[in-house]
């Protein structure tokens, strides 16, 4: 019998299972595929290149959401130096990235009276509550004050901070409250040295000294008796445990339950949830493109890239460089391969207005359609207050974690957060009622 069984090894399961190991607690992972890192994995091929599912970077570096862990564990990611020279994309022109606030008063990419509007939003930002907004739209909040069609043309940007550009789908609150936390925070996005790799080497370390992960292991059932998760039933064996946590995308769980169990509002959310798609090309060019250390972001499409090879070294072998693409697919996407070239000629025909010869330069190029990227599109039905949460309240020793639950920030920080809160409550359960 261990303390704790996690089901799935991405970033929500390995963090939870590496602070419950810290804390002294058993623990066994068990991951259906044949890797760590879930929707965040990679792997190193045979010619020394290091092959990521996208590019994970984390939200306010060394004062985010992930570094938090870290710190639980003792320690701080490596990040790479932070790069000054972040862009955007606006217009199919390259500008630099506004720095805040007076960055913004600042930018050619906008007229004077734009600029004043627009800080005057960032204001408005700055001040409001995010509690009543989640229920609204960017462009809810937007419009009880401006109008100003250049603005406007801003806040796919403002959107795109937390993943969903489109302004009449992201929920205000959520905009708001991440950028309340950057405006504190004052950094921009950390990159870890040799991406997720890093990360994941990390938990796993913490993991082996007091658990083990089990791969190629799928858990089938979760078992329960008088009220309370007892077990895991995996497609090899049975096991004992007073404390199970979901760690894999909501909607997935209710294959290992009996639905009648669960609260009704985490059956239909799951049931009902939106997630969003993209598609993410890696270039390996022969030569550099450009010496572009921070990441490029799109304003009016939704696009964001990253050259690695120009700030970490450790990616691709010598003489090579690598630089990731992403875009994302429309919020309807079905997998309809028509839409994916459409959407890839979208991303190259912008890649070749801002650099001009740098699909010329290219040696080889993987591209991967990402069916779920965030497990949440943050839209107002699926921002914070609306999500199912961590505690199963109607099976005692259950918790459901990862990005389609009740933690803070969103994508990745999502999974982060749930797992830390996770871990407080099993802790403290162990501490006081138990
Ligand atoms: C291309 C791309 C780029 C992204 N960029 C960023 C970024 O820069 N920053 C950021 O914060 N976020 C980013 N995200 C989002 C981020 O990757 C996810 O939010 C995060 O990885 C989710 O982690 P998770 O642990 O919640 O879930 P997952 O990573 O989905 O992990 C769940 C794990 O559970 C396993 N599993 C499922 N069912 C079972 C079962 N029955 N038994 C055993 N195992 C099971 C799965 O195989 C999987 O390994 C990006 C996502 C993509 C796809």
């Amino acid at each position: 019998m261990v303390d704790a069984i996690i089901i799935g090894a991405g970033y929500a399961g390995m963090s939870a299972a590496a602070l419950l190991a810290r804390a002294g607690r058993k623990v066994i992972v068990l991951e259906s595929s044949g890797m760590v890192g879930g929707r965040a994995h990679s792997h190193r091929d045979e010619k020394g290149c290091l092959w990521e599912y996208g590019a994970h970077s984390h939200r306010l570096a060394h004062k985010g959401i992930a570094n938090e862990v870290f710190k639980r564990l003792g320690e701080e990611i490596d990040f790479l130096p932070e790069a000054k020279d972040a862009k955007l994309i606006f217009r199919d022109k390259l500008w630099e990235r506004p720095e805040g606030p007076a960055g913004f008063l600042k930018t050619p990419m906008l007229s004077l009276r734009a600029r004043l509007t627009l800080l005057a939003l960032l204001i408005k930002i700055k001040k409001a509550d995010p509690a009543e907004w989640y229920d609204k739209t960017l462009r809810d909040f937007y419009k009880s004050s401006f109008q100003n069609p250049e603005v406007e043309a801003f806040l796919p940007f403002l959107g795109m901070t937390v993943m969903c550009p489109a302004p009449d789908k992201v929920s205000a609150g959520e905009v708001i409250e991440f950028l309340q936390r950057a405006l504190k925070a004052g950094v921009g996005v950390g990159e870890p040295r040799s991406g997720s790799a890093q990360i994941f080497s990390r938990l796993e370390k913490h993991i082996e000294k007091n658990g083990e992960i089990h791969l190629h292991e799928k858990a089938q059932k979760i078992i329960m008796e008088n009220g309370q998760a007892v077990g895991v039933e995996t497609d090899r064996v049975k096991y004992s445990a007073p404390n199970i946590i979901f760690a894999a995308r909501l909607p997935l769980v209710l294959d290992l339950t009996d639905n009648i169990l669960l609260p009704k509002g985490t059956v239909d959310y799951a049931k009902n949830i939106e997630s969003s798609s993209g598609l993410t090309i890696d270039f390996i060019t022969d030569r550099p493109v450009t010496n572009i250390r921070g990441s490029i972001l799109g304003v009016d499409i939704p696009i964001w890239a990253r050259f690695q090879s120009n700030a970490d070294d450790s990616f691709m072998p010598q003489g090579k460089y690598l630089s990731t693409w992403g875009i994302m697919l429309p919020w309807n996407f079905d997998g309809d391969q028509k839409t994916v070239e459409k959407t890839e000629k979208r991303l190259k025909s912008t890649i070749s207005a801002v650099f001009p010869d740098f699909l010329l330069k290219v040696i080889e190029e993987r591209k991967t359609v990402v069916p779920v990227m965030n497990g949440n599109v943050l839209t107002p039905a699926q921002s914070k207050p609306h999500r199912p949460d961590i505690e199963c309240s109607t099976i005692k020793g259950l918790y459901f974690i990862g990005d389609t639950v009740k933690g803070d920030g969103c994508s990745g920080d999502i999974s982060f957060s749930s797992a830390m809160i996770a871990v407080d409550k099993i802790l403290g359960v162990e501490i006081g009622q138990r």
